[in-house]
């Protein structure tokens, strides 16, 4: 029995191995009585029959770089699918830096929450930004993007792309469907000079740290508008990591590519770093041929982690997110506090359109604007004793950074200023603690400033 232990279904089909209820007790189950499961009980079971591997309740971590062929055949045509020869990528395992049966399994269960046809895990956000990029981009073209981005992306569209001939547009978070036209227009006579194509259309939503939505529909009618009946149509991506996958679902509003850093929400306990990549089998195809060439796949004990983390992703999600909703109540009307930027909030009516048309929760991540400046800021967060200091986002435990003096201290005074980064901003994640007990810590925190 070669390669009896790949751990998927897939394997077992291709072992000749008939998947049936019947004679596999704990085989995975899609449906019942023509019931379709819910994501939330997909996690624990999809991808994954433990009768390939030894009746092992958990897929073992598969520590291999390589894997043995059936026969000399099945080699070739494993390799017909890497290299492109044959549509649709390896029909089998061959090597660790093109798949596993871990990633494998990751990438079946985290494609469902969006439904997405296809999906690929990274061995961060970055660098599954980094390979969605290199699969479109060539010299001479036009990235349009919103704006702000994650600092590191920006840095990767505008200087480090830069340095291969490609240039950039950027529109505002909020823009009107109109204005995103005008600029597509604009990037399509840019590139038309340059010798290029408007390559990419990279998304953001919501905006980190400001929270401004992109309206994805009205991108979307924008880009079909612009080109129309046109083959090298751009396809629009979106950085959905921080209301994904549970409250914002891109692909049903008219993206063609959703990437995520797993690092945060998806990851949920601090203790890993991966990343994203999920849409159509014909753009994840192309995705993938850039993975398998410069090796950004992740290990396979991350994969691991990153399957256990999805057993609770719903449950965290939801408990952090009733957490923020309670803690935002709190805080709106305590005296020494400005403002809040939180998505339950929004009182811009294009931005509550969008968040209406797009968003089934407000997330966990917010700013809290404290009257004052630094100094006022740095005492808040000093004084805080459940939540602890840090950057990043969507752990389990409650994080509180001050952006403008953290991660964003080499933005320019005026960008920041632009984009409202002010002194005052603190950026709060809120975790699963218990949320009188988060409440408590920000009401003594707020009291020793
Ligand atoms: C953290 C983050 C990234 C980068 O992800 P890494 O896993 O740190 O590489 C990208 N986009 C957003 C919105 C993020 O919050």
């Amino acid at each position: 029995m070669p390669n009896q232990n790949d751990g998927t279904k897939k394997g077992l089909e291709d072992l000749g191995v008939a998947v049936t209820p019947r004679s596999m007790p704990n085989a995975p189950v899609e449906k019942i009585a023509g019931r379709k499961l819910k994501p939330s009980t997909l996690m624990m079971g999809h991808g994954y029959d433990p009768a390939l591997s030894e009746g092992s309740l958990k897929p073992p971590i598969f520590l291999t770089s390589t894997f043995a062929f059936e026969n000399a055949a099945a080699g070739k045509r494993h390799f017909e699918g890497i290299t492109g020869k044959r549509p649709g990528g390896s029909d089998g395992l061959v090597y660790s830096r093109f798949n596993g049966p871990n990633q494998e399994i990751f990438e079946d269960r985290l494609s469902i929450w969006d439904e997405a046809e296809d999906a690929l895990v990274f061995s961060s956000g970055m660098s599954a930004i980094a390979t969605v990029l290199l699969a479109n981009v060539s010299q001479g073209d036009v990235v349009v993007h919103s704006g702000p981005l994650y600092a590191a992306t920006e840095t990767l569209i505008n200087k480090i792309l830069g340095r291969f001939g490609v240039t950039f547009l950027d529109f505002p978070a909020g823009a009107s469907p109109g204005k995103v036209a005008e600029l597509l227009e604009q990037a399509k006579a840019q590139a038309a000079e340059n010798g290029g194509k408007v390559a990419i259309i990279y998304l953001e939503s919501p905006a980190n740290p400001t929270n401004a939505l992109v309206d994805i529909e009205g991108v979307y009618g924008a880009r079909n508008q612009v080109f129309e009946n046109d083959a090298a149509a751009p396809p629009i991506a979106i950085d959905n990591t921080f209301l994904g996958p549970l409250w914002q679902q891109p692909l049903k509003h008219g993206a063609d590519i959703v990437i995520y850093s797993l690092t945060k929400y998806v990851g949920g306990h601090s203790d890993l770093v991966a990343g994203g990549v999920l849409g159509s089998k014909a753009y994840m195809d192309q995705v993938r041929a850039i993975r398998n060439t410069i090796g950004t796949i992740c290990d396979p004990n991350t994969a691991w982690m990153l399957l256990r983390s999805l057993e609770t992703l719903e449950l965290r999600m939801t408990r952090a997110g009733e957490n923020a909703a309670k803690v935002c109540a709190f805080l709106r009307d305590h005296p020494k506090v400005e403002g809040l930027g939180y998505l339950g909030f929004i009182t811009d009516e294009s931005q509550k359109d969008i968040y209406d048309r797009h968003c089934s929760g407000a997330g966990s991540t917010f700013s809290l604007f404290i009257k004052g400046g630094e100094a006022e800021g740095f005492a808040f967060l000093d004084a805080l004793r459940i939540a602890k200091l840090a950057v990043s986002l969507g752990g389990t435990e409650t994080l509180a950074s001050l952006p403008a003096a953290m991660t964003h201290l080499s933005v320019p005074d005026e960008r920041r200023a632009a984009l409202g980064i002010t002194d005052n901003l603190i950026r709060i994640s809120i975790g699963v603690e218990d949320p009188d007990d988060l409440i408590a810590d920000f009401e003594q925190a707020l009291e020793a400033v």
